[in-house]
């Protein structure tokens, strides 16, 4: 909710140009050409009338940061722009985005289709705990899009895909899963954590809802936790009566009717109004003003990124102790065609390799690099390195680790912003020529 308009969130001006001014003026009181971290709670009212038509969403202003504040505003409107949005509503990380988007279009008993290739800790939000609110998440092969078709049924509510998934270099056919879903009357929803807005613009291809954890390469600085879900402003919420909690009066605000009062933004608002307010998990003005500092910078770290990691790539595919390397970047990679249309200026930083001697090679070259640092994280300046085999996926069985991208073998890569010959030599020693 932003009370006046910011001058360059227009899609008239560059990537560039709104990534660094979109959503921001220089502060009206002091003149702070930065955007000031608004470190309150709450806000003062002029008078009761005032306060009224705030609380009644008549009027829209700041209240109380559970909902709003002018700090995560700033980002809020600055993502939107960025991605081709309509609104954008920030949350406390890129899973609390998640449960907002779902909290917005599920009640208990409904479904939705995600694609299998995903960040794990999705797998777990979706598959596990989302279960316990009575939504149920179909996983389906998203290697050919039709699957998607197969696996519909009459409760689904949406389908999620990630524009291109973590681990592997998965890139989903954008435009045919939104077919798909626009034919059977749902919103497509797509996570971009690891294209970012730079590579690639999922609205542009049909995509109803991005999503975003903003920890990753948003954020850029591995310092600060957050997420975004940003709508399209394109979606009829009306077609069939699919969606009760945005069209029907809404209990908690004296019957508004979300859709109807507010039309191509109306899904942002509900997810804030009640999604937010209920739930609570807000963006810390502190983070927001990370996130929009690092914003700032994206389209330079990005251009960087995609460099380094194709050096690196390369190397690693022509090293006789890598048994494999799965980066979309590079031509033999089944997702190549995919990510030269959907990705036309880099398939991004993290990617896979596989090591030549299995699960203790694997090991072996985590506890041998030295500027990598072994963490679990992505979209740092810093290179970073995993063994998801013995971290973040150990609890599985070996069989149950291949068909999550996780075999015995795999190493990812999130590769960061040093000299690229410097990771080369690193990753050399490591895998101990
Ligand atoms: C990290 C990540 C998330 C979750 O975000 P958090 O900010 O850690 O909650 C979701 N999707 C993808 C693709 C991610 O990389």
């Amino acid at each position: 909710m932003k009370t006046r308009a910011a001058p360059a969130a227009n899609l008239a001006y560059g990537f560039e140009t709104r990534a660094i001014h979109a959503g921001a003026a220089p502060d009206p009181t002091t003149g702070a050409r930065a955007t000031p971290i608004y470190q309150t709670t709450a806000y003062v009212f002029d008078d009761v009338d005032h306060a009224a038509s705030l609380f009644n969403l008549h009027d829209f202003g700041y209240i109380y940061a559970r909902l709003t504040n002018p700090t995560v505003a700033v980002l809020e409107e600055r993502i939107a722009s960025l991605e081709g949005g309509r609104a954008a509503v920030a949350a406390a990380s890129g899973h609390a985005a998640q449960f907002l988007t779902f909290f917005t279009l599920m009640g208990p008993g409904d479904e939705f289709l995600a694609s299998r290739a995903l960040y794990g800790g999705s797998l777990t939000q979706f598959g596990v705990s989302f279960a316990k609110l009575g939504w149920t998440c179909h996983f389906v092969d998203p290697a050919d899009p039709e699957n998607f078709a197969r696996a519909l049924t009459p409760k689904c509510k949406a389908i999620f895909i990630e524009s291109l998934a973590n681990p592997g270099g998965v890139v989903v056919d954008i435009e045919r899963v939104a077919r798909i879903a626009h034919a059977a009357g749902l919103p497509l929803i797509v996570d971009n954590t690891l294209a970012t807005p730079y590579l690639c613009r999922p609205i542009e291809h049909g995509a109803d809802i991005v999503v975003h954890s903003t920890t990753k390469f948003l954020s850029g600085h591995g310092n600060a936790l957050g997420g975004v879900v940003v709508e399209s402003g394109k979606f009829d919420w009306a077609q069939d009566g699919r969606f009760p909690s945005l069209t029907d009066p809404e209990p908690a605000y004296h019957g508004l009717k979300f859709f109807e009062n507010f039309g191509d933004f109306a899904f942002t608002m509900k997810a804030r109004a009640v999604g937010l307010r209920d739930f609570g998990p807000a963006l810390a003005p502190m983070n927001a003003f990370l996130t929009i500092t690092g914003v700032e910078t994206l389209h330079v770290r990005m251009e960087r990124h995609v460099a380094n990691a194709r050096r690196v790539a390369a190397f690693l595919a022509a090293h006789p102790k890598v048994a494999w390397v799965s980066y979309a970047g590079l031509p033999a990679s089944p997702y190549f065609e995919l990510a030269q249309k959907y990705l036309p200026k880099g398939a991004g930083a993290v990617f896979t390799f596989g090591v030549e001697g299995g699960y203790e090679a694997g090991i072996k070259v985590v506890e041998s690099v030295r500027l990598f640092s072994h963490l679990a994280n992505i979209g740092d300046t810093r290179s970073l390195i995993l063994h998801p085999a013995s971290t973040t996926h150990r609890q599985l069985t070996e069989a149950q680790r291949k068909a999550a991208g996780a075999g015995d073998d795999v190493i990812r890569l999130s590769i960061g912003l040093e000299t690229a010959d410097d990771l080369i030599r690193d990753l050399d020693q490591a895998l101990g020529t």
